[in-house]
């Protein structure tokens, strides 16, 4: 495998592309910490895990500084080393439009998507920059269509996603040369991503979205595929951004793993023609 003998610390481990990676990096021949809020997610991805010496799960949330400290702390006592941190957990936001949040909203559901998907890759890098710079480690940050383009999300979303991008770019900066630091801007893939509490849309998944959609839904505008892709095609560059045979030179870059989207071109030229 390409990760032989390599430690990593994934969040957000206990589904969606989170899971794809922790699989595909016990694939390639690392050992894994996955750390989720969800005990019972995690118990499956060790179950299903033929090599469970390779495999440990801290269970918590990434907006506490502890628990992502404790997972550090663990994987190296349990691996010896730190080789590699995927930030990865998040929530969407369902697209939820400024002219469809109140103000009220806005305040208390700003403070939660941005405390889980930039504070938490915050944190995460924080507890993990020592470890890191004792191996000559990375980080990897799953970023979003939503870190380039518009209307992936809400303004929410995508503010958090493009703050992800600049987290990664000032990161790679601040920790090289020892830590490389890139990011994959995956796209659409049927995962269980969920909205934020303070929403009303915790207990929403995404994969219900895509399974709404009927034979006469017009396909998403995304060149490649449909958006309800399995997040296991995304994983190949988490592999190659984590190797240091594959990537040793690459730091602060982002691989749009989207699909195309940047290349589709103009749908429509604005989104409010109905106010
Ligand atoms: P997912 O919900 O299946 O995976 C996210 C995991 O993070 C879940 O297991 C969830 O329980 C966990 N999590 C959420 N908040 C947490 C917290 N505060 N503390 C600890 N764990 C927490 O969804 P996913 O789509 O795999 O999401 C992973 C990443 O991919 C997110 O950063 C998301 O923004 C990004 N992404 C998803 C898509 C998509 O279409 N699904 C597209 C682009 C980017």
């Amino acid at each position: 495998g390409w990760l032989e003998g390599y430690a990593a610390l994934i969040t957000g481990g206990g589904s969606g592309i989170g899971r794809a990676v922790a699989e595909r990096f016990l694939a390639e021949g690392a050992s894994v910490t996955v750390l989720g809020r969800d005990r019972s997610r995690l118990e499956e991805v060790v179950d299903s895990a033929a090599d469970r010496s390779r495999i440990h799960t801290v269970t918590g949330d990434v907006r506490d500084s502890d628990t992502l400290h404790t997972a550090v702390q663990e994987t190296v006592d349990r691996f010896g080393k730190l080789d590699t941190l995927v930030a990865n957990a998040g929530v969407w936001d369902y697209q939820r439009q400024l002219t469809r949040l109140t103000a009220d909203e806005l305040d208390t559901a700003f403070d939660e998507v941005f405390s889980v998907n930039v504070k938490g890759y915050l944190l995460a890098a924080e507890a993990a920059w020592r470890e890191l710079v004792k191996t000559r480690g990375s980080i990897v940050m799953t970023l979003s269509n939503a870190s380039f383009y518009v209307n992936g999300g809400g303004p929410l979303y995508t503010a958090s996603k493009h703050a992800c991008l600049g987290l990664m770019r000032e990161l790679a900066y601040e920790l090289a040369p020892k830590v490389r630091v890139n990011g994959v801007a995956c796209g659409g893939m049927n995962t269980d991503l969920r909205g934020p509490r303070s929403l009303s849309l915790a207990d929403r998944s995404i994969a219900a979205s895509f399974a709404r959609r009927g034979p006469d839904t017009p396909p998403p505008p995304i060149p490649l595929h449909d958006s309800s892709t399995d997040p296991r095609d995304f994983t190949g560059p988490y592999v190659l951004l984590a190797s240091r045979a594959q990537s040793g030179p690459v730091t602060g870059h982002a691989i749009n793993a989207d699909g195309g989207i940047g290349v589709r071109g103009f749908a429509h030229a604005a989104g409010g023609d109905h106010l």
